[in-house]
């Protein structure tokens, strides 16, 4: 990598000519796209950066790169470039700046060069939702005045998602298993906010729970280890805060609902938590003993 990165400053240095090796299919190189977009002082600055090594990783979805650049004071920024139709770039960053930034032509740079990856993600899963007309079709009427009653101020009622998803999870739709699964891995593996993707399925969790629909409470429990675990990350989350919280909600689902312990799905995942030895887990541990004792009482014999 240094090698090559002393190639460009010689070429560019020489010749002022545009590599052929990072031209697109229609000739113009990344780094062409961006051209306008910097002002002069802000690609030196992203030039050094770049030669510093600051660009972390760069990841390639689609026609859109995921870079994490390490700023000043230690501070890591996550940068997104979009790639729209070859013709323009469209950025992000995660840093103070409101203009075209320093780590983001660093990435320019990384990405002309070729330094990303192109990591096999899962198929992306759209959310299952409706518009707030449909759900509050959906609603029966004195449930419907109820709520709206015991929520109103005296000059007003807000009624958006939240107010949908705290006061009527029941006649939402339901997301599948995959949607979790898939965007939480991909979220992982595209290092994208996803403890605070883990914070939201945690809560819906609670109000899955709380309102008695124990199943999806579980496939989202099921999704937040499978996934991290299938991403590579569940190891270190093995003592954590986020696993005690896992095993509550595990045993809360199986204290009230001891007909899912004859489900196959879940039968099934706890074996596989076995053999991946999460029962050495110190937090699942304990529900998950819990739950085998249980389990013997209605004849399942593989655990
Ligand atoms: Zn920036």
């Amino acid at each position: 990598m240094k090698e090559e990165k002393e190639n460009i400053l010689l070429e560019s240095e020489d010749t002022n000519e545009k590599f052929d090796c990072f031209e697109d299919d229609y000739g113009i190189s990344f780094e062409e796209l961006a051209e306008a977009d910097f002002a002069p002082h802000i690609k030196k600055r992203g030039e050094d950066y770049y030669f510093e090594d600051r660009v972390l990783d760069c990841i390639k979805v689609g026609d859109t790169y995921y870079a994490k650049v390490e700023g000043s004071h230690d501070n890591i920024y996550s940068v997104i470039i979009h790639n729209i139709d070859d013709e323009f770039l469209e950025y992000e960053c995660t840093c103070p700046c409101d203009f075209p930034c320093k780590h983001e032509y660093a990435t320019v740079l990384a990405i002309e060069e070729g330094n990303y990856r192109e990591p096999d993600l899962k198929p992306i899963i759209s959310y299952n939702h409706l518009t707030i007309k449909e759900v509050l079709k959906k609603i029966p009427a004195e449930d419907l005045k109820e709520t709206l009653i015991a929520n109103a101020k005296d000059e007003y009622l807000e009624i958006d998602a939240h107010f949908l998803e705290d006061n009527f999870l029941k006649y939402l739709p339901k997301q599948s298993y995959e949607y979790y699964y898939n965007n939480l891995y991909n979220d992982i593996v595209l290092d994208h906010c996803y403890d605070e993707n883990i914070s939201i399925y945690l809560n819906v969790a609670r109000k899955y729970l709380k309102i008695g629909e124990y199943y999806d409470a579980f496939i989202i429990c099921k999704s937040i280890i499978e996934g991290m675990h299938d991403a590579g990350v569940f190891e270190e989350e093995n003592s954590s805060n986020l696993v005690l919280k896992l095993g509550v909600y595990l045993r809360n689902i199986c204290r009230n609902n001891s007909e899912i312990l004859k489900n196959e799905d879940f039968v099934n995942w706890l074996k596989w938590l076995k053999d991946n030895n999460y029962y050495d887990s110190m937090y699942l541990e304990d529900t998950i003993l819990n739950l085998k004792k249980v389990i013997f009482t209605l004849d399942n014999e593989f655990l």
